[in-house]
């Protein structure tokens, strides 16, 4: 599969090339990878709210899911899910994880790059 990295949005929101998540991919900032592909990056967020809790983000520069979804190539969005899926086999989750994608600041979107959290606690059970 060709490298979508290069793909970029025609219309949608102004996307902030200095937001944490695209320093992160520039190696700006250090990270704990999980997993790494040409489109995909997952890495432990900094402050956890579950016993496991990972984002997930593409390489390629979109700040929402709805920008996410409009906007990147369909190959790009395949490659995405199939690096979340690829996440969730390496962190050995099946049938006790959620996956959050928290969408305007209005839900507590802190960071303007699209991204999901894959959370995983024994507390899941009886928590909304
Ligand atoms: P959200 O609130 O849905 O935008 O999620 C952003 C997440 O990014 C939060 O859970 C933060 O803890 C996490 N976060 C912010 N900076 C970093 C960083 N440098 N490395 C890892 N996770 C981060």
């Amino acid at each position: 599969m060709m490298n979508l990295v290069y793909y970029r949005k025609k219309e949608g929101k102004m996307y902030d090339k200095n937001n944490v998540f695209a320093k992160i991919l520039r190696g700006e900032i250090p990270n704990k990878t999980v997993y790494s592909d040409d489109n995909v990056l997952a890495f432990y967020d900094v402050a956890p709210r579950a016993k496991v809790h990972v984002l997930v983000i593409p390489r390629g520069e979109y700040t929402d899911i709805f920008d996410f979804t409009q906007n990147a190539p369909a190959d790009a969005q395949v490659a995405f899910w199939c690096g979340v899926r690829k996440t969730v086999e390496k962190l050995g989750l099946r049938d006790n994880f959620r996956t959050v994608a928290n969408t305007g600041r209005g839900a507590g979107q802190s960071v303007m790059h699209f991204h999901i959290h894959i959370m995983s606690d024994e507390r899941f059970t009886e928590d909304f």
